[in-house]
């Protein structure tokens, strides 16, 4: 059975893996915690729903968020799951070549957090459930990609604009479908499979208009378009605004509001691409995404200009036919206002286009092929194909139409027939603009979000007087070696270094030479630290080293090497130079340590020895014995 053998196959991406096993490797992780990790994934989503609802087969009520099946399922189940998941996918990696894996949990992922914002800024459902369900509402695509992987990969590259219709026609169910089966396979609630089923056409979903499921299903609509905007960009989305603005008015969204959900959503969407490490999201961020559409005769109507009243100034028209139709069709165009120039022969009539900037096109029935060509150019979005017959005909008319004409006329049309029919095509015109516009808009938001993000997140991570990571960096950095030294069990030496008696530096010379000194200071500390290590200020004159893959043997000859260096070096201060000493705790993580924190507590109390001690010496702390190392090492 097709449901079986998807559910079966169905991959799931190592970075949420290996993000949830980092997670679950420490302890102090939280329910919350693990769900954001969880939740990133659809299928693991999928599973772990499932496994919270079939234990609630009985009288217990059905979970249909993650937090809540992670709690009902227990943490530590849900961190084999991904386990499991990873191993199963690693093994039977099917690929499907046309299928763009990290491109597809890009967009699934985005659509998530949309319909997660939406979500909230509606309350039309719980966010949380709306993540899930923008997670699992395309779970069909990754279906049939991995269990017909070539047969998929064919129809992916038949280019239709049915792609539903020819997954029914191969497979006999399409990717719609087959999310909402697995949906409910995963046992998540037919009141959200089934709008999510209907989330590419709610108004074909036969939904009662305002109702609950067609309400949740446009909500997902616009999660699903937006993001195929952002994702797929120069896709045919410059029909999207008028529709995207009809929408939000439909979930209540005040005007305006829109942009300010997306562009958070946004925000969101980066950091948790960074956060599971997906090489879709780090490639192609948000800031990078060319929302501005190629150049083209629309750059010359200005948004301003009321193309629909002005009327058919803002049109240029190209006309391909014979000398004949063109001389009967020239008459109408005249009187229209519209500016023209024709060419008879299809090899000409691209660069007649180009030059005359045409977006209206009066082609002959001979000429029809050209049709594709100007839908597969850049402007092919904005512009608009009449086919010209020399008399009314309905079987051409068909065929023109088959061939994908906006429009059929006859080349003696009058004037005032004309006329309104040439205002679809300024609408349209109009409409492309205005898109561009908001692209633009949106692609300027975009990147001073992103860039004022980073910086921000800089910003929050770095001490100012010496640019050195502070300390809640410094305590990331070292949950991020502890879990990465627990899981392989290699070692991680922690090196707590504070300078001594830099209260008389200070009373002596002045809070501004005590700065330059733990200026001059850190840059000593950044030129010994290795790559892999982090340095960081925890404190007024008290840093962190953390070394991943450091002995205790090694790190207690590189502390050693760290204090006679900073007692050597002469800090050069106002017209003197100051010098200092350190005091250095080393401790390395040991098998029965549960923590980070009894790693800090351990090099904190070795320190603080080796300031009893004497100061200037270091001092280490293994499996709870104290050894300050004296005389010999002065
Ligand atoms: P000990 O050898 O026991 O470590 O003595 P100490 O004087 O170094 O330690 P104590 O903790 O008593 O004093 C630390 C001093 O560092 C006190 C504080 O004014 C100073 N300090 C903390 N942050 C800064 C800073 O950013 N700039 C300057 N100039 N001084 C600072
Ligand atoms: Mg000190
Ligand atoms: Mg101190």
């Amino acid at each position: 059975m097709l449901l079986a053998s998807a559910a079966e196959r169905l991959p799931t991406p190592d970075g949420v893996a290996l993000a949830i096993m980092e997670a679950w490797e420490n302890d102090r992780t939280t329910v919350q915690e693990l769900a954001r990790l969880v939740q990133t994934d659809p299928a693991l989503s999928g599973r772990v729903l499932k496994l919270a609802n079939s234990a609630a087969a009985g009288a217990r009520r059905a979970v249909a968020s993650v937090p809540e099946a992670i709690v009902r399922v227990g943490m530590q189940t849900v961190g084999q799951l991904a386990v499991a998941f990873s191993l199963i996918s690693t093994e039977s990696a099917n690929d499907c070549p046309g299928f763009d894996r990290q491109q597809y949990w890009a967009r699934c992922l985005l659509m998530a957090v949309l319909a997660r914002s939406l979500g909230e800024a509606t309350r039309l459902a719980p966010p949380e459930d709306l993540f899930a369900c923008g997670l699992l509402a395309r779970i069909g695509i990754l279906g049939l990609a991995s269990v017909y992987p070539e047969a998929y990969s064919k129809v992916l590259s038949a280019e239709t604009d049915d792609l539903p219709a020819l997954e029914k026609q191969t497979f006999g169910t399409d990717h719609n479908e087959l999310s909402e089966a697995m949906m409910l396979d995963f046992y998540v609630p037919r009141a959200l499979s089934e709008p999510a089923r209907h989330h590419e056409a709610p108004e074909a979903s036969g939904f009662d208009r305002g109702s609950r499921p067609q309400t949740l299903a446009v909500l997902l609509h616009l999660a699903y378009r937006l993001s195929e905007a952002a994702i797929h960009d120069g896709g045919k989305i410059s029909e999207e605004t008028a529709v995207i603005d009809a929408i939000c008015g439909r979930l209540g969204l005040p005007e305006g509001r829109m942009s300010g959900i997306f562009d958070q959503a946004l925000v969101e969407w980066r950091d948790w691409s960074k956060l599971l490490k997906l090489p879709a999201a780090k490639a192609r961020g948000y800031a990078e995404l060319d929302f501005s559409a190629p150049d083209s005769s629309v750059d010359e109507v200005s948004a301003d200009t009321e193309v629909c009243s002005a009327g058919n100034g803002a049109l240029a028209a190209a006309v391909v036919a014979d000398a004949a139709i063109t001389r009967r069709l020239a008459a109408s165009l005249a009187k229209t206002n519209i500016r023209f120039e024709a060419c008879s022969k299809i090899s000409e009539a691209i660069q007649l286009a180009i030059n005359h900037q045409a977006n209206v096109f009066f082609v002959c029935e001979d000429h029809t092929q050209l049709i594709d060509m100007v839908r597969s150019a850049d402007v092919g979005d904005a512009s608009y194909v009449f086919v010209v017959l020399e008399a009314p005909d309905p079987a051409r008319e068909a065929q023109a139409y088959a061939a994908g004409a906006e429009d059929v006329i006859t080349a003696d049309i009058a004037p005032e027939h004309l006329r309104p029919r040439l205002q679809p095509a300024i609408r349209r015109l109009k409409r492309h603009e205005r898109w561009r516009g908001d692209r633009r808009e949106l692609r300027r938001i975009a990147k001073e979000l992103a860039l004022s993000h980073r910086q921000q997140q800089i910003l929050a991570m770095t001490d100012p007087l010496t640019d050195l990571p502070n300390r809640r960096a410094g305590m990331e950095a070292l949950d991020q070696a502890w879990a990465g030294s627990a899981r392989a069990g290699t070692p991680c030496a922690l090196l707590a270094l504070d300078i001594d008696h830099f209260k008389a530096i200070n009373d002596r010379f002045g809070h501004a030479v005590g700065d330059q000194v733990l200026r001059a200071v850190a840059e000593v500390l950044k030129d010994a630290v290795r790559r892999e290590e982090t340095i960081a200020r925890i404190g007024g004159e008290e840093f962190l080293l953390i070394s991943p893959n450091l002995s205790l043997r090694d790190a207690v000859v590189a502390a050693e090497r760290l204090r006679r260096q900073l007692e050597a070096a002469k800090i050069a201060a106002v017209g003197d130079s100051v010098a200092l000493t350190v005091s250095i705790g080393i401790a390395v993580r040991e098998a029965q340590m549960q923590l980070p924190e009894e790693l800090i507590n351990a090099a904190d109390k070795a320190l603080y020895a080796a300031k009893n001690g004497g100061r200037n010496r270091i001092a280490m702390t293994v499996k709870g014995n104290i050894r300050v190392f004296g005389a010999e090492t002065q």
